[in-house]
């Protein structure tokens, strides 16, 4: 199963299938295990954070184009709000599940609390394949779906994002249904909305201007210039694309990118900006000149290269290709590209592992920005928002950085720990009622 991407980027399932059909819940879980072993939580709140709060699955019917009939799965996974309402993206992708959501959505309760936004961790999405879809049918589906979560979201409740198959358009006809039913305009229901409707500045490229500011302080962590410093990213959606060009601009010789056609690979660097991401023009990579091509995509996980960006799926780093992965550092832009059993074998290797739930983190925290704006009726410049970024991106590193070397911890480890100390901390306080 495929856990996928940060934001919107590519919707394609992995390039090589991986050999342990770890699912993003199965995943999710393990983590939590593993790095609770590390503090001293109430166990109590250990074993509430495994379940997700609440699933909602709803009925999603849909008047096609040609006057039939479908009827489409959604669902809204709540896995806890107990530092503020449930935050995170809606899919549309054929592998949705149930399952998949209440993974995807305990990440988004450590991610929030790893960035300490006042957020907990939300995911949901429709079992379809938007491809298949006109663009009147997305917006009649997303209408209806909207209509189906209306009673569980809202601004003070759940708020929804862009994820994989959905996009800024998607989120304008939710936030349009939302608010018709309510009877007045509530942009703050969902975010990654275009601006001219109370988007933010910025939102769409954020999570791969974190990626970079990740990528950025990991490599001079390690003592590597940036200058110079080699760079393979898979997938060149919009996390991909805007990482690899960040960098790229900051001195960094990207020198390997992939979609689902392939990949290239310059060892002298490739002009990222020449090369159209995802949403400029699909599988666009390998019609690149450059002076070699990888013909499997995957291949460009076993690079030899300063750092490795995985940004297009989950799953891809699995036991099958984690003893060949040759990167010093592998930055996470995707959600789940490393399985568990690949995490240890990486760590025997000492290839060090920056999660995604902290370096993919700038397009929630923007999202929260957005919300802000939102709440305020006052909007933010570009300058604002990614000067605030990099501002909280810098200090989430810190804090997961403190733990790394108190700890003697992997970088996932580090991060869980931060996030589930709030998290417990929170609970404790609230307490435990009724
Ligand atoms: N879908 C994005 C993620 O996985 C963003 C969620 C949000 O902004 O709420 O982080």
């Amino acid at each position: 199963m495929s856990t996928g991407t940060a934001d919107t980027t590519e919707t394609k399932a992995s390039e090589s299938e991986p050999e342990e059909p770890e699912s993003a819940l199965e995943t999710a879980r393990r983590q939590l295990e593993h790095a609770a072993a590390h503090l001293d939580v109430d166990p109590g709140v250990i074993e509430r954070l495994k379940h997700p709060t609440t699933v909602h699955r709803v009925a999603v019917p849909l008047k096609r184009d040609d006057g039939s009939v479908k009827v489409y799965t959604g669902y809204r996974a709540q896995h806890d709000d107990v530092r503020g309402p449930y935050k995170g993206g809606l899919r549309y992708h054929p592998h949705v599940s149930e399952e998949e959501c209440v993974g995807l959505s305990m990440w988004m309760t450590w991610k929030c609390a790893v960035m300490d936004l006042p957020f907990g961790g939300g995911k949901g999405g429709v079992v379809v394949d938007p491809k298949q879809l006109s663009d009147g049918e997305k917006e009649r589906l997303t209408r209806r779906f909207a209509e189906e979560l209306r009673k569980f979201v809202g601004p003070k409740k759940d708020i929804p994002a862009p994820d994989m198959g959905t996009d800024s358009q998607t989120m304008a006809w939710f936030m349009d249904a939302y608010s018709m039913q309510e009877g007045e305009t509530i942009p703050g229901v969902v975010t990654g909305k275009p601006p001219v409707v109370g988007g933010s500045e910025g939102r769409q490229e954020a999570p791969g201007r974190s990626v970079a500011i990740i990528t950025r302080e990991a490599a001079d962590y390690y003592d590597l210039e940036l200058d110079g410093l080699t760079v393979a990213v898979q997938g060149y959606g919009s996390v991909g694309a805007n990482a690899a060009r960040l960098l790229d601009d900051w001195g960094a010789d990207v020198v390997a990118v992939s979609d689902t056609g392939g990949a290239i690979y310059d060892p002298e660097g490739l002009d990222t900006h020449a090369i159209p991401s995802f949403a400029e023009e699909p599988n666009a990579v390998t019609k690149q000149d450059a002076p070699e091509t990888l013909e499997d995509g995957s291949d460009i996980l076993e690079l030899d290269v300063d750092v490795l960006i995985p940004a297009a799926v989950g799953n891809v780093i699995s036991t099958e290709n984690a003893a060949d992965v040759r990167a010093d550092i592998v930055v996470e832009g995707a959600n789940g590209p490393t399985t568990f059993a690949a995490d240890a074998i990486l760590d025997e290797r000492d290839v060090e592992v920056i999660p995604d739930i902290l370096a993919n983190a700038g397009g929630v925290t923007v999202s929260y920005f957005e919300w802000l704006q939102d709440i305020n009726r006052r909007t933010w410049s570009l300058e604002e928002v990614n000067e605030e970024l990099e501002s909280e991106m810098l200090s989430a590193w810190n804090d997961v950085r403190a733990e790394v070397e108190a700890r003697d911890v992997t970088w996932r480890d580090a991060a869980y720990i931060v996030a589930l100390s709030r998290i417990a901390e929170a609970k404790s306080v609230r307490g435990l009622w009724p």
